[in-house]
């Protein structure tokens, strides 16, 4: 008889937004061992084709089967450093649960059948944690004597960090901000992903002898040929896609409109939501508006409610997107959650301008109706306007979250080092080696916003091969 997947405990909707506690409970043993055993160990593991830095599933949810868990941690850790961030983050339902042989063929993500890949691998990487599981260093004498930098410390530089002080080499990690995680800090809000999760995979780099270095921006405070100069033997350039994307219409400069970075970064850094107690403040609107359709707007939007419930405001938070749901790039379990926490969805809409009381702050907001024709080069279906549909909606404050671009503080002031026509790093595929010699660069400055795990897959093979290019050199 099939065997129904294992539900994941969740907290209730009602209490989960009162705060930002961690929504997804994950599995207890008993839970992960009835999930694994589903799994139909198949001789063609379709999933592992499904996963961008190729775990193998099938192994790892093998050794679950048996209680090996020891086994499927480092199983997993062969090509992830960080599988209990992973499971957590992954959109898994457009990666290995949508290559298993369980998901229906032809559906745009993965069928509910599909085998909990994502939620196993947290159950692995939580023991990882739990049980202090260190994968051992293979230190080399040749690479004892190298430096090397690191430029971000998001899961790309993080990753390749690890990866080389792994081999011996000394890693120095060289951050902008004051705190380390790029994204994974600033971004992604702790009921995804607490904070204590973040600072164990951190803590443990350091304990490899990484150095993280905060409040240092490469291009600014140094540049890359200082960094060169000072016998860094190789740099890799974990830089991210930091830059907010706008929508260029009338109003969008008025008070109380924010880009998803700035209002994540306020809240999630900045630790907004106990002003006065931290410095920096954040609106919190009656009305907000959501603009977008990507994990940045649902972070947004759930972000943005939590605020209303815990300032007493009556919550009223609204996700605008010019598709439907289905071609929203969110994961699914995210747009499940921002439903069942009250959040609207107003699908087939586009933006036409904000409009501003007479203190300049945003009061209103027109849009317009759109219909889906055929698909565009992403391949998701095209929205069209309808003309003359245009409507006004109460909106006291915004978030714009339509997409993000290459962050060209450096690259600006490095003219040697090549970009493309949107400012992404231009590198040799197979070795992620950019235009400078001895200059590696990975994750979503180069390609554009991308997932943690693919990052993660760039740095790996940026790290290998600057472990090549410096035993070259
Ligand atoms: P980043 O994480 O952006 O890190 C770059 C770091 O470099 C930053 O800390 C920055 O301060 C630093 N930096 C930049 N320039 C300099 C400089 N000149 N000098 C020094 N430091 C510098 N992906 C998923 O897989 N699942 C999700 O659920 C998900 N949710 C997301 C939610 C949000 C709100 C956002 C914004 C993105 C999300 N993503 C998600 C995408 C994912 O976070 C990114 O693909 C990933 O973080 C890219 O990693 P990175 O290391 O390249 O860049
Ligand atoms: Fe097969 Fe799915 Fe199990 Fe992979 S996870 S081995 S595709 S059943």
């Amino acid at each position: 008889m099939k065997k129904s997947p294992v539900k994941i405990k969740e907290l209730e909707a009602s209490e989960r937004i009162k705060g930002f506690e961690e929504v997804v409970l994950g599995y207890n043993e008993e839970e992960a061992a009835l999930e694994a055993s589903r799994c139909l160990q198949c001789k063609n593991p379709t999933c592992i084709e499904g996963c961008p830095v190729g775990i193998d599933i099938k192994t790892f949810i093998y050794q679950i089967t048996q209680k090996d868990y020891r086994g499927a941690y480092l199983t997993i850790r062969q090509k992830n450093n960080f599988p209990s961030l992973c499971g957590r983050v992954c959109p898994a339902e457009y990666q290995c649960r949508r290559a298993c042989v369980l998901t229906k063929k032809g559906s745009p993500y993965a069928s509910e059948q599909a085998i909990n890949i994502h939620f196993l691998e947290r159950f692995i990487g939580d023991y990882g944690i739990k049980e202090g599981i260190e994968v051992g260093s293979q230190d080399e004498a040749r690479f004892s004597k190298m430096k090397i930098a690191v430029v971000g410390s998001g899961p790309a530089g993080l990753c390749c960090a690890g990866e080389l002080a792994r081999k011996g080499v000394k890693v120095v990690i060289f951050e902008g901000l004051h705190q380390s995680g790029g994204v994974l800090r600033y971004g992604i809000p702790p009921l995804r992903l607490p904070r204590d999760i973040l600072d164990v995979e951190i803590n443990y780099l350091e304990k490899l002898g990484v150095k993280i270095i905060p409040n240092f921006i490469i291009g600014k405070t140094k540049t890359l040929d200082d960094l060169l100069k000072d016998g860094y033997r190789a740099v890799f350039l974990g830089l991210g896609a930091g830059i907010p994307s706008f929508l260029k219409v009338p109003g969008e400069n008025l008070c109380n409109i924010y880009s998803a970075n700035e209002f994540l970064t306020r809240v999630n850094l900045m630790q907004a939501y106990k002003f006065p107690r931290f410095h920096t403040p954040v609106s919190i609107g009656k009305h907000i508006i959501i603009i977008g359709g990507g994990n940045t707007a649902m972070d947004s939007a759930r972000v943005a409610l939590r605020l209303q419930k815990m300032n007493g405001i009556q919550p009223d938070t609204t996700i605008v997107y010019r598709r439907t749901e289905i071609e929203m790039p969110a994961r699914r379990l995210e747009i499940e959650h921002a439903k069942e926490e009250g959040i609207k969805f107003k699908f087939l809409v586009k933006p036409l301008e904000f409009i501003g009381d007479e203190s300049g702050f945003v009061s209103k907001m027109r849009l317009l109706e759109c219909e889906l024709a055929e698909p565009d080069e992403s391949g998701r279906r095209r929205p069209v306007d309808i003309p003359g549909s245009d409507f006004a909606i109460s909106c006291d404050m915004a978030v714009i979250a339509v997409g993000l671009q290459a962050n060209q503080i450096l690259t600006k002031v490095t003219p040697q080092l090549k970009t493309d026509k949107y400012g992404d790093v231009v590198v040799d595929p197979d070795t992620m080696e950019t235009s400078i010699k001895g200059v590696f660069a990975g994750g979503d400055i180069v390609g554009g916003e991308g997932t943690v795990i693919e990052a993660m897959g760039m740095s790996k093979k940026a790290a290998c091969a600057m472990l090549d290019y410096v035993v070259r050199q």
